[in-house]
């Protein structure tokens, strides 16, 4: 594939170009969108509008040291532990190490996370959670993502550097060399974006391109998970995610997609009066699969 003076061989539209093509706008895409702008143009791609992403829906809050009691090395013995023994012990120690910073970061950018009773400088309201030994849980109520995304999207629209195209889904990566044959030489030039408006491919060219499109809930093939949008398994597909993990370790991500089914399916019985709509969140799918 190659492209010729602002049209791709293929007859897709070209319509923007950037130093950084984001696909997603949940906490990572957004965030890393404000770090990606102070280096050059970007431009995110999201399914839906802001802020609808799992980001906006998440409850309880972020685990991270903060208390003088806690310790970094708590933190990482409780995520060992936690994880069974099989986390991969650099990320362990950058995520828990990183932590406090991340916060830090969020609160610069405007983020309110509940405060114990004392007023607005009293200090943050640690939750404690299961598998923590130390209280160490920042949240916003019980709304911390709404809370997180809130902030996020404020800042990304104050940047003039930043392009956000909404209703528009990822539907492919342009490489230089076809999915088949020589896939690991490949190079990622930008990607195929379908404007969910008017159904027209169009070609988005980038020096990088970052996915962040949440989970890998579709990738795996044979499971019944919940019902993602079609399209987002196709674009799973489209970048061989499922080739990547079919033969990983799938434990923890069934029981993941097993607890968040539960809660769309709550949230639509609430809705519905306490009605059940008869939507299949896979869930009981999921169950005889595994009986
Ligand atoms: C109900 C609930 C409660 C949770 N509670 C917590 C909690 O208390 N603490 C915690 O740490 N985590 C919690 N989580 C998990 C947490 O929300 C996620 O791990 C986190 O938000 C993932 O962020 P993300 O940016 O990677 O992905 P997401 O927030 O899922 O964002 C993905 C983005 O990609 C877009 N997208 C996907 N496919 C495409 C495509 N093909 N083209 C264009 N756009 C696309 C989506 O529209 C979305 O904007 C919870 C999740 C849920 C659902």
């Amino acid at each position: 594939m190659t492209l010729v003076r602002g049209r791709a061989t293929n007859g897709a539209k070209l319509m923007e170009t950037c130093d950084y093509l984001i696909i997603g706008s949940g906490i990572a895409g957004l965030s890393l969108a404000l770090k990606a702008a102070t280096r050059g143009s970007v431009i995110i791609v999201t399914k839906d509008c802001l802020p609808e992403s799992n980001s906006a829906y998440a409850q309880g809050g972020i685990a991270s040291v903060w208390s003088p009691e806690d310790s970094f090395d708590a933190h990482m013995q409780d995520t060992r532990v936690a994880g069974a023994e099989l986390c991969h012990e650099a990320v362990v120690e950058a995520v828990v190490r990183e932590g406090p910073d991340r916060i830090r970061e969020l609160i610069a950018l405007g983020t309110n996370f509940s405060r114990r009773p004392g007023g607005e400088d009293a200090e943050y309201d640690l939750g404690l959670e299961g598998g923590h030994s130390h209280r160490r849980i920042l949240h916003a109520s019980d709304a911390t993502g709404q809370e997180i995304i809130r902030a996020l999207i404020a800042a990304v629209r104050q940047q003039p550097n930043i392009l956000i195209l909404e209703k528009h889904l990822g539907i492919d990566l342009l490489t230089s060399a076809k999915p088949s044959g020589a896939a690991a030489q490949s190079e990622c030039w930008g990607a195929y974006v379908l404007a969910l408006s008017t159904n027209q491919v169009q070609t988005i060219p980038a020096r990088v391109t970052v996915l962040c499109t949440g989970g890998a809930g579709k990738a795996l093939m044979n499971r019944a998970v919940f019902a993602v949008k079609r399209q987002q398994l196709r674009f799973a597909r489209a970048h061989r995610i499922h080739q990547q993990t079919a033969g990983a370790d799938d434990r923890f991500l069934v029981r993941k997609q097993d607890a968040m089914a539960c809660t769309r399916r709550r949230k639509r019985w609430n809705q519905a009066g306490g009605a059940d709509d008869g939507g299949d969140d896979g869930v009981d799918a999921w169950r005889s699969d595994r009986a």
